[in-house]
């Protein structure tokens, strides 16, 4: 969109899913917002084919779902493209085991799988038809600068933009976060995930599985709608390059192997791709006239599925922030940005220790008996198996 107005209270870098959701959730509060995007927004866009499923899939918690309803935008999503985790069996690397279950909880779903094109597509269609948001896309932001009242982002078109607030949705590599000079810079895993769609020869159920595999990383086998499974295999780099070079057949062998053929034989009916993995943990996600949401604020390892959704969380936070700022009429005041960051820090940072502490307890072959013991006597108390899901689920 071309727009005439340069001022705004909160200007937004990053349309990816946390970035929309803000924009839309401050523009309904009576914002000024400008959502600025690198990559055209249409290449989200179109109606997808009967077996034409996305490989990029979300493990999107009740809690996310909820939010995302509030906004306008669950509602959009095609039920028949939804499946719900209704069961989940955990497995160590030597016998330890732990299984959650949506029932014993007294949810309906653990979390529902949902595929990014939709999920993007839904968030696309409301940030492009809302009042006081202007959606710039594609377009580069060249410089951003901070003075005391105001803060003034540049794009490479020539065009100056003003606001009282930047946030950076910009995703794991943020650019607003280095302009800021906030050093942190994420730390690779030393894994990749691989993931890709199969159809299984048996229903799953409702059932995703997750295998801590010896020497290879992390297994997720998530359910989609009818006889079909996503994966993410979070593999040591060498492990996921040799994957991705396999064909189909090998492919799908080689991962119904390692997940014990639990639901007879796979075939791939995705290409695979490939994500590096990174964690970042910052000391602040706020500076002056600065908040970054989502994977610029925090990196976690993919095994608790629950990146994007603690970027959800992040959104709705400030935007309940700054929606209930009362007298204070700048979106940018340091008060406010304080509360947000105070929100924040205790859910991101439990999930970063569980999420990580799960990564770096499965690395050591001399802890294998110690954790798989642990995992086993976790996974027969029901109140812990509660205590540790609860966080997840909202
Ligand atoms: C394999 C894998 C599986 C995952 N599974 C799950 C899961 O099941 N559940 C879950 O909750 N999370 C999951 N995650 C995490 C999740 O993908 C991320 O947390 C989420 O995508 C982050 O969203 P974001 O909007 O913060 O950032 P991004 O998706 O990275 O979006 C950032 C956006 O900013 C744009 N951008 C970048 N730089 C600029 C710039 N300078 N100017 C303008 N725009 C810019 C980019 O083009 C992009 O559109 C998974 C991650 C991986 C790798």
């Amino acid at each position: 969109m071309n727009t005439a107005r340069s001022d705004y209270d909160v200007v937004i870098l990053g349309a990816g899913l946390v970035g929309m959701a803000l924009a839309f959730a401050l523009a309904r509060h009576g914002f000024a917002v400008a959502l600025l995007e690198r990559s055209a927004l249409a290449a989200f866009e179109g109606p997808a084919g009967a077996e034409d499923w996305d490989q990029r899939v979300y493990a999107v918690s009740p809690g996310s779902a909820e939010f995302l309803r509030g906004l306008g935008a669950w509602q959009r999503l095609a039920a028949d493209r939804i499946a719900p985790i209704e069961l989940m069996d955990v497995h160590g690397d030597g016998g330890g085991a732990i299984a959650f279950s949506a029932y014993e909880l007294g949810e309906r779903a653990l979390a529902w799988i949902v595929e990014n094109r939709a999920l993007a597509g839904a968030l696309v269609e409301i940030v492009r038809t809302t009042a006081h948001l202007d959606v710039l896309a594609p377009c580069e932001p060249t410089t951003v600068a901070w003075s005391a009242d105001a803060a003034r982002v540049t794009l490479a078109d020539g065009r100056s933009l003003s606001a009282r607030l930047v946030v950076g949705a910009d995703g794991v590599r943020s650019w607003v976060r280095r302009e800021a000079a906030i050093a942190r810079e994420p730390q690779s895993y030393g894994q990749t995930a691989i993931v890709a769609n199969f159809a299984a020869e048996r229903a799953h159920r409702g059932r995703a599985f997750q295998w801590f595999v010896e020497g290879a990383g992390v297994l997720a086998w998530l359910p989609l709608p009818g006889r079909r499974i996503s994966i993410v295999w979070s593999a040591p780099d060498a492990l996921a390059q040799e994957l991705l070079a396999l064909d189909a057949a090998t492919l799908s062998a080689r991962v119904g192997a390692a997940g014990g053929a639990v639901l007879g034989e796979l075939t791939l009916i995705t290409p695979p791709a490939a994500f590096p993995l990174y964690f970042l943990r910052l000391s602040s996600v706020i500076g002056h006239r600065l908040a970054l949401v989502g994977d610029a604020a925090h990196g976690v390892h993919p095994l608790a599925g629950q990146g994007v959704n603690l970027g959800f969380g992040d959104a709705a936070t400030l935007a309940e922030v700054l929606g209930a700022r009362g007298p204070v009429a700048d979106a940018g005041a340091p008060i406010l940005l304080e509360r947000y960051a105070r929100k924040r820090a205790l859910p991101v940072l439990s999930m970063q220790i569980v999420t990580d502490g799960l990564v770096r307890l499965f690395a050591p072959p001399a802890l294998k008996l110690l954790r798989n013991r642990g995992m086993r006597f976790v996974g027969s108390l029901a109140t812990v198996r509660r205590l540790l899901a609860q966080p997840a689920l909202r």
